[in-house]
């Protein structure tokens, strides 16, 4: 994690089986966040399907925020794709599945973050205006995706 000024766009690097939960609780402290969907989604699955979350209609879906990928192809290789080395594969990977080879780190942009936003699916008895999202969680306990 870089975590930068407080305020400016910086880079998350995530290995495979890393938790959405993971990456938001490392960037929490830094008043940041990735564009994630559920905390208890894997990374790797969601943001090379595309992925969308509470952050996508300001910066678009995980996918777009995806700047490197380190890949084990068919043949063995490791490589890193990014908008200059592999370019076509890296374009696959945003949206492709898991059909390109074997995903081993991701790297991608997170986002300054208010941490709290008026959105929750609530029943009315039970809602309060905000929540954290970064918990995942509503203040009724529900998840917030
Ligand atoms: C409770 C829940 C909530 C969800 N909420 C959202 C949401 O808010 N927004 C949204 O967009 N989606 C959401 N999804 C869908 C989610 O994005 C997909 O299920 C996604 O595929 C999950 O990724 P995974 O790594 O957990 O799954 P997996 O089933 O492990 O992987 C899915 C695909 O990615 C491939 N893959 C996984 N890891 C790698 C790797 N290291 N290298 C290469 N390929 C790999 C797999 O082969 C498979 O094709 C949700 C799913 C669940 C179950």
């Amino acid at each position: 994690m870089d975590g930068g000024p407080r305020g400016r766009a910086v880079l998350a690097q995530t290995g495979p089986g890393a938790l959405w939960s993971d990456v938001i609780a490392a960037a929490r402290p830094y008043g940041l966040a990735p564009v994630s969907g559920t905390p208890s989604v894997g990374v790797t699955g969601y943001t090379l399907g595309g992925g969308t979350g509470w952050l996508s209609r300001k910066y678009g879906f995980a996918a777009d925020n995806l700047l490197r990928a380190e890949v084990v192809t068919a043949d063995g290789d490791v490589v890193t794709a990014d908008a200059e080395r592999h370019p076509d594969l890296f374009w696959a990977l945003r949206g492709g599945s898991g059909n390109f080879g074997v995903v081993t780190a991701l790297e991608f942009r997170l986002h300054p973050a208010d941490m709290s936003t008026p959105a929750c699916r609530c029943t009315p008895s039970t809602a309060r205006p905000t929540f954290s999202f970064a918990t995942g969680t509503g203040p009724c306990g529900n998840p917030t995706s």
